[in-house]
């Protein structure tokens, strides 16, 4: 029978395989572990293609956030703007600068923050904004911009899911005061492990992030702040440095499935398939139909049963979530942010799949979508 994993990493390992392990291989020979020349090289390299001056190498997307909001000064009785529907690394990020959270709907259709709403929440508390290019598709930045540049706050753009999407012609990465990104081994540039980067055209935000992430030094023995130790691993960058030629060419391979999966998918009744705005292009780090019938978790699991494994992101909304309770916000708080949350379903979307893994994973789609509607007339 035949199988469609929500991902799959080892086909990328196989094609790359020589040029990975001759690279690994390279940083092995030099000992330079931490802070080794790959390091430089790939934030150079990443700047470049987002089109920004800076790159700074860090652990992971979260500490990305968490310093760029350090760098900009972010801290206690300060308030950070962000969206509730959002994977909670952006909100933790916000929580350990000292600062406070203020969460925001999405947009109905694009799932990102709903800039509009923002208007009445810009007190001057609020030293931050920070949208989401949730799912790989660019958050409708220029309303935004034009309102934080208003207000006198800065945004940073949560890029982790959007490597080389573009909006209005720019690669997102340089859209904003800074961004952060992630290289978790599934985003579209994941590493072989955990890494993550900043990416500014601000020479002080760099020099800053640069001393946060190394223990608040530039030079051995002299400490000018309490950083932390939140270095790119020197193995990762050489892995992210082999990946990123190939950057371009996956994301149009996702783009090419996505489009499969709306001719296949197109019509389906009760199904919402994901939309581009116009000026922008999607980076596809997860293909999200919505389920609006209130059957979503009983067709996940009749995918499952025919193959096809597909997951959800996100099922709790972050201001329902245990640990962010404590912000105050109940239920009703966001209704699109919760009514996502019980209908969103993620379709298997990675370069490697073939057509016939679409087309199978669309007749899967299909055929569970049909006997659901079997079982409701039955039952009605
Ligand atoms: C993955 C992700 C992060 C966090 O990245 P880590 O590298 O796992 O710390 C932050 N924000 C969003 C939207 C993400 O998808």
């Amino acid at each position: 029978m035949t199988r469609v994993p929500f991902v799959d990493l080892r086909g990328q390992f196989t094609a790359l395989e020589d040029d990975i392990t001759r690279a690994i291989d390279e940083v092995l020979r030099s000992t330079a572990f931490v802070m080794g020349e790959a390091v430089g090289q790939f934030e150079v390299e990443f700047a470049r293609f987002c089109g920004a001056r800076f790159g700074i190498g860090v652990a992971n997307g979260t500490d990305a956030l968490l310093l760029t909001l350090k760098a900009f000064g972010v801290g206690p009785g300060d308030e950070v703007i962000t969206p509730a529907n959002t994977f909670v690394a952006t909100v933790e990020a916000i929580v350990h600068a000292g600062a406070t959270p203020v969460l925001v709907d999405v947009d109905p259709d694009t799932y990102t923050l709903a800039t509009e709403q923002m208007r009445n929440l810009l007190t001057p508390r609020v030293k931050a904004i920070i949208p989401v290019h949730l799912y790989g598709h660019p958050a409708e930045m220029d309303p935004l911009l034009e309102m934080a540049r208003a207000h006198g706050c800065v945004v940073i753009e949560d890029a982790s899911q959007a490597h080389g999407a573009e909006y209005r012609g720019r690669r997102v990465g340089s859209l904003a005061d800074a961004a952060c990104f992630s290289f978790y081994p599934s985003k579209n540039l994941g590493a072989y492990g955990d890494g993550g980067a900043i990416i500014t055209n601000r020479e002080d935000i760099a020099e800053r992030t640069r001393e946060l992430r190394n223990h608040g030094s530039h030079r051995r023995d002299e400490h000018h702040t309490v950083g932390y130790n939140s270095r790119l691993d020197t193995v990762q960058a050489a892995v992210l440095r082999v990946k990123l030629p190939h950057l371009v060419e996956w994301n149009r391979k996702r783009q090419q499935h996505a489009r499969r999966y709306a001719a296949h998918l197109q019509g389906i009744p009760g199904l919402t398939l994901p939309i581009t705005r116009p000026g922008c292009s999607h980076a596809f780090h997860l293909y999200v139909v919505r389920v609006e019938d209130g059957s979503r978790d009983a067709l996940r699991e009749d995918l499952r049963a025919r193959g096809v494994d597909a997951r959800v992101h996100y099922p709790t909304p972050v201001h329902l979530t245990p640990a962010f309770r404590y912000l105050g916000y109940g239920p009703g708080a966001f209704p699109v942010s919760e009514r996502n949350a019980g209908q969103v379903l993620s379709l298997p979307i990675y370069p490697e799949l073939s057509e016939e893994q679409v087309a199978f994973v669309a007749s899967a789609v299909a055929g569970a979508v049909r006997s659901a509607a079997g079982v409701r007339e039955r039952g009605a």
